[in-house]
């Protein structure tokens, strides 16, 4: 795992040259709020992986990334073929339920692991598997379905700056540069949140250029939709309804906090020397969501409503100025 050098600047940061092990850890408001949430955020996960797949299997996009167990394996097989697609073995990697991995971890000698695995056409597989081992990471994208824009954020970001968070330079991507900024206030789309990825709960399975990249919009609209079409009707509800809901990551010394009204997410991120801290202003607020003063438990007052579009919200804040009314709605 390659690390940056001390003191590099990255997208407006300015690295550490260490990087801590994947980890996660979920501390909720309450227990009344865990109780309510926690299940439903299993049931968006199980509903997950079968859209993830069945996106290939109705011609939303050519190939899909699975990441399955053993037990799974052999009705997995049969239920693709039923589709007249396949399963080709990519890796094996470090069985870790609950932790997202930043990058997947190779399985130590004799531990668990599961099979990463790309469901495709058998002639789209064997187009992606040259793809994997040449490593081009534009042209899996590309048999993934990732919008063009994000395939380039991803080559920047991921693949030659090697980080292992995008979160910052996400945000920066509707306000420019940030090397003075520490502080990003925005809208997002929602399906271009993917702050609850660690919790398994995304609308899209890539990471998007920017929270308000109209093509992952789009695609993340398909997706969710076809969630709709298989039955999973509550948890795609319930899916909209968390992605709508306020967010405050900050990352600190290698290691990034996600707040939202219900619970806070620890994670490993890029060790910066300042904490940079994004703020999505949702438009929902959870039940059994904690209030307070602070960000973000103290808005929105009212209650969600999917069809409500929210006017564009873009400020940046730095230690030492404060500058607002950039307009957000660089969609072009
Ligand atoms: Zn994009």
């Amino acid at each position: 795992m390659r690390a940056p050098s001390y003191g590099t600047q990255v997208c407006g940061m300015r690295l550490l040259d260490f990087r801590l092990p994947d980890f996660l850890r979920v501390a909720w408001v309450s227990q009344a709020a865990r109780n309510y949430w926690s299940p439903r955020i299993q049931a968006i996960q199980r509903a997950w992986n079968d859209i993830e797949w069945q996106s290939v299997a109705r011609g939303i996009r050519r190939s899909a990334i699975l990441t399955v167990g053993h037990s799974e394996l052999v009705e997995l097989g049969r239920t693709l073929c039923a589709e007249k697609l396949i399963a080709l073995p990519l890796a094996r990697v470090a069985a870790t339920p609950g932790v997202y991995q930043s990058r997947a971890m190779e399985p130590a000698d004799d531990a668990p692991f599961s099979y990463r695995l790309v469901v495709a056409s058998p002639d789209v597989s064997l187009k992606f598997m040259d793809a994997w081992l040449a490593g081009s990471a534009a042209d899996i994208g590309h048999f993934l379905g990732y919008p063009r824009c994000c395939r380039t954020f991803f080559q920047r970001t991921w693949v030659d700056a090697a980080l292992i968070d995008p979160t910052w330079p996400m945000a920066g991507g509707q306000i420019g540069d940030t090397s003075e900024v520490r502080q990003i206030d925005l809208t997002a789309r929602f399906e271009c949140n993917v702050l609850a990825r660690f919790v398994g709960v995304r609308a899209v399975p890539h990471l998007p250029c920017r929270f308000s990249c109209p093509e992952s919009g789009s695609f993340g609209s398909a997706l969710l939709e076809l969630g709709d079409e298989l039955g999973f009707t509550g948890e795609m509800a319930d899916l909209k309804e968390i992605l709508n809901w306020s967010f405050e990551w900050s990352a600190l010394h290698g290691v990034a906090e996600v707040r939202t009204p219900v619970m806070k997410v620890a994670v490993a991120t890029d060790a910066t020397a300042e904490c940079h801290v994004v703020r999505l202003h949702g438009q929902a607020f959870p039940k059994h969501g904690a209030r307070g003063h602070r960000f973000p438990y103290g808005s929105p007052a009212r209650s969600f409503e999917p069809s409500r579009v929210p006017a564009p919200l873009v400020t940046i804040s730095s230690l030492e100025v404060s500058s607002e009314g950039k307009d957000g709605s660089d969609q072009g």
